[in-house]
This record gives C-alpha cells, sequence and structure tokens, in this order.
C-alpha cells in the first residue's frame, strides 16, 4: 500500500513527549512520521499521496466503548421501527398500524424507543394498545433505555405468558391488578422470553450492521466495542470482515450466555485480529434507574419497596464470574445501581484473592451509581470504569426522578472524582439506548454537565482521552492504537475545528471531515472528496 501524507494540519496527538505536529503518514496501515510536513514527506517519500487538510485537526481515531451497533442498524434499517420521537401512545399505534399492513400474518414486527417521560398519556403502550392495531402480527417495542418492552396478545401467547406465569429472577411480568391478566409490558429477564423468539435472516442483520457501521465512521469512531447476544450476531460480524466490508475495528463484547461455548473452544479474550477480535464477556447484572430496575441500597423514591432488581444471585454471578476469569476472559459486568455495583465489586475481589491476575482489565459498564467506597475498591482492584457521558443531558429527570435529587447529584456520574482517583475510565454511548453514538457530543456533556452535579466536570483534553486513548486501554490496545506515535496504527480522525479551541458548549458543533483506518479514508465529509 502506497503511503499517505496527512499534510499542513493541527495534529493533536496524546503523545506527552510529541503533544502536537503539523503532519502524519501511514505507509500499510501504520504511522510512519509524525512531525512537520517537510518531515512526513522525507519518510513516506516522494511518490506518496498527499492529503492537504488545510488547517484541519487530527486526533486519534474515536472508540466507542460501549455499543449496540447490530440493534441500531436493525432501526436504522427500518427493519425494527423507530418510535424515539413519538410523543404519545396513538403515535406508536399508527406506526405499528402502518408496518401490519406491509407484513405478512404472523410475521414479527419489532420496534425501539418508546419514552414515557414524552408520552403524552405518561404510560407505556400495553397490550390492548397494540392488539388494536395489529391482531395477526406478534409485536415488541422496547423501551428507549432497552430493559422494558411492550408486548400484544399474539406475541404473549408466542412466548408462552399467561396469568399463572411467575415473573422470572431479575424481571417482572406486569398483571392486571384486577384480573391478573399479563398487561403486556415485561421487564428485563422477563423481556428476554420474547426476544429470544424473534429471527432475522443473516442477510438482514448484515444490511442493518452496514447502516450502523456507516454511522459510527460519520462519527469518527475507527474503532468500537461492541455488544453482542447471539452466535448469528459474531457471524455476521465474521462474513463483514470476509467480504472486506468492515470499515472500522471491532471488539465484541459477548453475552455471558456464550461463555460456555467460548469455553468449550477454548477462546479467550484478544482472539481474532485487528480488525475484529474477541473482547470481553458481557454480564447483565441490573437494570435500568429510568425504569426503576437498577439494584439500589436504598428504595426508589416514592416506591418504598422497591430497591431494583438483581439479574443474577452473588453465586450465580460468582460462577460466571470465576469461570470467565480464570480462563482468561476479560469481564465487562452491566451494574448501574450502587448495590448492583457493590455486588460485582464483591465477586471481583474474590477472584482475584483466589486467582490473581495483574493484567485484569476488567470493567464495570455503566457504574452510574458510585459511593465513596466502591471508588476506592476500584481503584484498589485496577477495576475499569465504562461511563457513557452522553446520558448526561440538560433533562436529568429520568435519573433525578427515580433517586432524588440529592442522591442522583452527589452518587451519579461520577467522572471527576474518579479520575482524581487514578482510575481508568472509558466512555461510550450505548447506542441505540441513547439516539446518537457521536463521540463529541459525550465529550461535551462530560466537559459542560449540563448543570448536573458541576464538581463532576472534566477537562476537554480528559474527555478526549475517554474516547481515545482510554478505549484502547480496555481493550488492551493501548501499544497500537489511542495516540498518534510512529508504529501505532493509522486510525485518525479530522474535525473541521480543534475542540481544545472552541467554547465547551461548542464541541458538538464540530464537524468530522475525515475518518481514517488503517491508513485508509473510510469516511469523508462531501466537501472533502
Ligand atoms: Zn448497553
Amino acid at each position: 500500500m502506497e503511503a499517505i501524507v496527512f499534510g499542513n494540519g493541527n495534529v493533536i496527538t496524546l503523545n506527552p513527549s510529541k503533544p502536537r505536529a503539523g503532519a502524519v503518514a501511514v505507509e500499510n496501515g501504520r504511522i510512519i512520521s509524525v512531525g512537520t510536513d517537510e518531515e512526513a514527506l522525507a519518510v513516506a517519500g516522494k511518490n506518496a499521496k498527499r492529503v492537504d487538510l488545510e488547517g484541519r485537526t487530527v486526533l486519534p481515531g474515536f472508540a466507542d466503548s460501549h455499543v449496540h451497533l447490530i440493534e441500531y442498524g436493525l432501526l436504522l434499517s427500518f427493519a425494527s421501527l423507530d418510535v424515539r420521537e413519538a410523543r404519545s401512545i396513538d403515535e406508536i399505534k399508527e406506526i405499528v398500524r402502518a408496518r401490519a399492513r406491509e407484513k405478512p400474518g404472523g410475521s414479527w414486527i419489532t420496534g425501539h424507543g418508546w419514552d414515557t417521560t414524552i408520552l403524552a398519556e405518561n404510560r407505556p403502550p400495553n397490550r390492548w394498545d397494540l392488539d388494536a392495531v395489529a391482531p395477526k402480527n406478534p409485536v415488541m417495542i422496547t423501551d428507549m433505555g432497552g430493559h422494558i418492552c411492550s408486548v400484544n396478545s399474539l406475541a404473549l401467547k408466542l412466548a408462552d405468558i399467561g396469568k399463572d406465569t411467575e415473573s422470572p429472577r431479575g424481571g417482572k411480568i406486569d398483571k392486571d391488578p384486577d384480573t391478573g391478566e399479563p398487561t403486556g409490558l415485561l421487564r428485563e429477564t422477563a423481556a428476554m422470553r420474547v426476544d429470544e423468539l424473534i429471527t432475522y435472516t443473516d442477510e438482514e442483520l448484515i444490511v442493518a450492521l452496514s447502516h450502523a457501521l456507516d454511522k459510527a465512521v460519520e462519527h469518527g469512531l475507527t474503532s468500537v466495542h461492541c455488544i453482542v447476544q447471539t452466535p448469528q450476531h459474531i457471524r455476521v460480524f465474521q462474513q463483514l470482515l470476509m467480504r472486506d466490508k468492515l470499515p472500522l475495528r471491532v471488539y465484541l463484547m459477548i453475552y455471558s450466555s456464550l461463555l460456555p461455548h467460548l469455553l468449550a473452544l477454548g477462546l479467550h479474550t484478544g482472539f481474532g485480529n485487528p480488525k475484529l477480535r474477541i473482547g470481553a464477556i458481557k454480564v447483565m447484572l441490573d437494570g435500568s434507574i429510568e425504569g426503576y430496575t437498577a439494584a439500589l441500597t436504598q428504595p426508589y423514591e416514592g416506591q418504598p419497596d422497591n430497591l431494583g432488581i438483581p439479574w443474577l444471585s452473588e453465586n450465580k454471578l460468582y460462577d460466571i464470574v470465576s469461570k470467565a476469569h480464570k480462563a482468561g476472559f476479560q469481564l465487562a459486568i452491566h451494574a448501574i445501581g450502587d448495590r448492583a455495583i457493590h455486588m460485582v465489586l464483591d465477586s471481583l475481589e474474590r477472584i482475584l484473592k483466589e486467582e490473581p491476575r495483574m493484567d485484569h482489565r476488567h470493567r464495570i459498564e455503566h457504574a452510574s451509581l458510585l459511593d465513596d467506597k466502591s471508588i476506592t475498591r476500584i481503584k484498589n482492584l485496577g477495576v475499569i470504569a465504562s461511563v457513557q457521558p452522553i446520558f448526561i443531558t440538560p433533562d436529568m429527570d429520568w435519573m433525578i426522578r427515580p433517586l432524588g435529587h440529592r442522591r442522583a447529584t452527589e452518587l451519579g456520574e461520577r467522572y471527576r472524582t474518579m479520575l482524581d482517583a487514578g482510575i481508568q475510565v472509558t466512555a461510550g454511548s450505548d447506542c441505540p439506548a441513547d439516539s446518537t453514538m457521536s463521540p463529541l457530543l459525550g465529550m461535551q456533556s462530560a466537559v459542560n454537565r449540563h448543570g448536573f452535579a458541576q464538581e463532576q466536570r472534566i477537562t476537554i483534553e480528559e474527555a478526549i482521552s475517554l474516547y481515545t486513548i482510554n478505549p484502547a486501554y480496555a481493550s488492551f490496545e493501548e501499544n497500537v492504537r489511542g495516540s498518534i506515535e510512529v508504529g501505532k496504527l493509522g486510525d485518525l480522525v479530522v474535525l473541521s475545528d480543534d475542540p481544545l479551541a472552541v467554547p465547551e458548549d461548542k464541541i458538538d458543533d464540530i464537524s468530522v471531515d475525515m475518518t481514517v483506518v488503517n491508513g485508509e479514508i473510510v469516511y469523508a465529509r462531501k466537501s472533502l472528496q
């Protein structure tokens, strides 16, 4: 592959020994020079391809540490309905009705994104709402957070959920208080029972995934830590790789339900190639704050009996943790509530005592509600916090209403405290739980926090690290990517403006002009092509 020189730029390297440069040269996928235009051209040779950046800013390619590309792609490809903008149940019904007209009877209608905080009726859609518009198709529509779903009567029937069905551990089948009939609202593990029945063809998933990958490179992402739930999900990633249609690097975070199969094959974290690797084992431990299902030490506001529901008992969690850890896997455990986080730390502390491993890099996904003791334990155990700054928005009602203002602001999203304690913090979007993957928007939220617990603000330099070098560390790749240095992979993002030079509420106004993976331009905004 011929060398390529990105010159006349403002290169922010994240390499402390050479923080700024004007040009970067890449050859055969690796960075061969970081310096002035003359230096880069001298190393790359006069036949090198040249890209004039016209003063634009270059950063190491962005990474998203927690994303659900397949689910997002299903929305983008319209294989799954997008109801995130719906303002009423009637609006959702119209969307489902239109789809039911196109679909043969019996085939699934799926959708994502209802949000009771914006629905006029102030309640989730139920089975009867959905029956009215799609009586002949099973329907499942998940909420914005992806933890609760509304299904119709046919879907309940297919999942064999009726009046006498008990709620599974870590989940809840909502029932009408008068009749005892399921209302169609399924929470957490109960939702999984329906989820398992929905199928797509490989080709449908490949189309969906390709849509999501296109979006990812538009946002400047050169690497994603992507959650996969089924063998089919892994297969479609592999098929895209073999068709040379994987534009960025993928670190798979595989659901713990597949752990026995991985163990049987002797696989562990790190297997694969620089484009597609087996990453962490993803364990689900609790729900979400807005769904009142995150596991708390103190009850939810207005619900004195509700402490949330852990998906797993302490023993079951430890069983997964110890098997995965002993086989050489990194663990990525979804824990949002303070009680769930205590459970994770108990489990990790125990296994690390039993079988110490220096460089385990186990992670807590979300780590939303942290007391001081948890901060100390995370630091001492060397655990990574994988957070979603993009969740901090001007309206924090989703967190403040269930927890109360004091608890939310004292325990919620404590990035400043974690960084000051020396904890490795890495950032992701959790898209499509949030509507966009934009790292720039995430950085803006981490830096200005929109008035929420302002003392937890971090600097833009720190925020950039959360989306570059820190995710590289979280996937054991800090020696090959995450900063712009000679010898590292040629993964770059070109921005219209310098995030260090714009006002902090304008970071998200910066446009991604070009995304470079392995020295190849995988995305260029039209004006630059
Ligand atoms: Zn997630």
